[in-house]
């Protein structure tokens, strides 16, 4: 039977391979070597690992030493969140749940966000004064909504009250600017396949002079910051996506127009959609959209079958639909929460890709959102948070 052709919209869940990362992750599995034997070998392994610190550094402003090369951005969260940092820590309520999960802290203390999805300053302000040395987790961009968050103001509050403030930045690389100093984060979380690099990669950013409790012990490796031999190719691999995704401009322009053009249309086609962030800084990239009446996850099969790849709100662990935790705080009713799907696309998206998925949206989404009227209070609350068509 031949395959037919797929339309990629899910890389907020993981990004397609850069051609650059493939490469370097081809060179070096052809290599062998620990990048701990001193030999020839393993010092050229060695060599590979370094160049890579140094291009994850330089794409968020940091320098090489200050880089921990873990499996991804669930452990760099789990690491960065170190009780040896202070002695109280507050997370926002739309954090990825490996932040949400609190780390190696007892106790978490969640901070509430605004109807359009951003932190709420003053109240963050308010919860962050009755700690003696706050540790503070937001992230750069939710991976849900797309929307950016106060981090660089965050940081000046954190920071009068001698606290530590860490960004989990996994969403935003190659398609933000990404400056640890300028936001002012102490540490920061990068994911490699967010950014077109492999899976199973990752690092934390440590500032300088900042000493975290190892996560994983037993060896000398990254500084004795995480212990095992490194994965030398996908470091590689991680690396030269991190190079390649330095030169993000021209993308995200390119997607600021797709992204025009993709809720214009899913405006016109379904009048009742509700775009969640329309009307605040969000990534270039990504749109979340409630379609009153429908069910995200019959949705997501209808797309899927018509040869369109896209998610609801979270899908990292994928396989389960449950109600949004990042809607839920939004203050979006559940029915509408459960109605919303997540298109996330790249540079590479073409306009054929979304040619695509407009027709599919055009042809499967009027019948699935008929089945349910929506009620008073979703259109009450879509009011509230809609940027009409208009
Ligand atoms: N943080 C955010 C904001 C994310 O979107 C994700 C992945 N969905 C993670 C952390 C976890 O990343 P990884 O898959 O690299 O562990």
């Amino acid at each position: 039977m031949e395959q037919s052709a797929r339309n990629y919209f899910d890389c907020n869940a993981t990004a397609p391979l850069r051609p650059e990362a493939r490469e370097a992750i081809l060179a070096a599995l052809g290599r062998p070597g620990n990048a701990s034997s001193v030999h020839g070998e393993g010092r050229a392994a060695r060599a590979l690992v370094e160049k890579a610190r140094g291009e994850v550094a330089a794409l968020v402003g940091a320098e090489a030493r200050e880089v921990i090369f873990t499996s991804g951005a669930t452990e760099a969260n789990i690491l960065a969140l170190s009780p040896s940092l202070g002695d109280a820590l507050f997370v926002s309520a739309i954090e990825h749940p490996s932040v949400r999960a609190g780390g190696r802290f007892a106790t978490v203390t969640e901070l509430p966000v605004t109807p359009a999805g951003i932190l709420d300053l003053a109240a963050a302000e308010q919860a962050i004064a009755r700690a003696q040395k706050p540790v503070v987790s937001l992230m750069l961009a939710n991976n849900e909504t797309g929307v950016t968050q106060p981090v660089r103001e965050l940081a000046d509050v954190v920071h009068a009250k001698g606290g530590v403030l860490h960004v989990d930045a996994a969403q935003a690389p190659g398609r933000l600017a990404v400056d640890m100093k300028a936001l002012g984060a102490d540490l920061l979380t990068i994911s490699g396949h967010k950014l077109g690099g492999p899976q199973g990669t990752g690092a934390l950013v440590v500032r300088n002079g900042l000493a975290i409790e190892p996560l994983i012990r037993g060896g000398g490796q990254e500084r004795n910051r995480r212990a095992g031999t490194e994965n030398v190719a996908a470091i590689a691999g991680f690396g030269a996506a991190s190079a390649s995704a330095r030169s993000f401009e021209t993308d995200a322009k390119r997607m600021i127009i797709l992204r025009n053009r993709i809720e214009a249309d899913i405006r016109a086609a379904t009048p009742r959609a509700i775009i969640v962030g329309a009307e605040v800084a969000r990534l270039p990239n990504t749109i979340l959209v409630a379609v009153p009446g429908m069910s995200a996850e019959t949705a997501i099969i209808a797309f899927d079958l018509a040869g369109i790849a896209l998610s609801s709100g979270a899908a990292c662990s994928s396989g389960k639909v449950s109600a949004s935790h990042v809607l839920a705080a939004i203050g979006l009713d559940e029915n509408l929460a459960k109605s919303a799907l997540r298109i996330s696309f790249g540079g590479e998206t073409t306009e054929n890709e979304v040619e695509s998925l407009l027709n599919a949206w055009r042809k499967l989404v009027p019948s699935l959102s008929k089945a349910r009227p929506d009620t008073a209070e979703q259109r009450a609350r879509s009011g509230a948070i809609a940027v009409s068509a208009a």
